[in-house]
């Protein structure tokens, strides 16, 4: 898919050893830039930083947050089609609701949502046997893992915390929790926990998003 971009673009790592930047409606990464950091920051310079795209009401930028309309627990990856601004409000009451669910709950009274609430997470529930997230079909393709070019990345605590949870899925589930966003190019911009559990167990063709309009250099 083509991501909606900002005209103008530009973002620096604070070591200035990586940037990313939008020329011609093409958005270039060099270097090791964080994806979601750069994602974020598209999404605040398409939608802005006031208003909330829940409640309609006007905050602080300090009280505005980067809400994914479908969440990451059910797969919903950082990019720009799948972020919007939330106060921290509508952010946290919706939870791990999608942008549709959260727009019914937010005409229901108190014990209506409740039970809306928990309808929801019985059918996302089967949705994880059936093929792990729920996102729009056309959103994904399939790649081999071969043909994917991994980041290195720094290890760390979190890393080993999530490797043991996507193990756990696959063995449960026999399929990956989320698909893995790579740039035109091929390089692995979101899910290297779920790349590195693929290479692992063997899996050779995985559930990619791939950004037509990205391209990145490793330098
Ligand atoms: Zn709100």
């Amino acid at each position: 898919m083509k991501i909606d971009l900002p005209s103008k673009f530009i973002y620096y790592t604070n070591d200035r050893s990586g940037h990313a930047y939008v020329r011609n409606k093409i958005l270039y990464i060099k270097g090791l830039v964080s994806w979601e950091k750069v994602a974020y920051d598209i999404c605040y310079a398409l939608h802005g930083r006031k208003v909330c795209t829940y409640c309609g009401k006007s905050f602080k930028k300090t009280r505005i947050t980067v809400d994914h309309m479908f969440p990451r627990v059910f797969g919903g990856v950082s990019i720009p089609i799948n972020l919007t601004p939330a106060c921290k409000s509508c952010n946290s009451k919706k939870s791990d609701l999608n942008y549709y669910e959260y727009k019914v709950l937010r005409t229901m009274n108190e014990k209506e949502g409740k039970k809306y609430r928990q309808s929801i997470y019985r059918k996302k529930r089967k949705i994880r046997y059936l093929r792990g997230f729920d996102l729009p079909r056309n959103w994904t393709s399939e790649m081999n893992i071969k043909d994917i070019v991994a980041r290195p990345i720094p290890e760390d605590g979190r890393s080993q915390r999530k490797y043991k949870r996507v193990t756990e899925f696959v063995a449960k589930y026999n399929h990956l929790p989320n698909p893995i966003v790579v740039s035109a190019n091929g390089v692995l911009l979101e899910g290297n926990t779920v790349y590195w559990v693929a290479v692992d167990f063997g899996i050779e063709n995985v559930r990619v998003i791939r950004l037509e309009n990205v391209f990145v250099e490793l330098l």
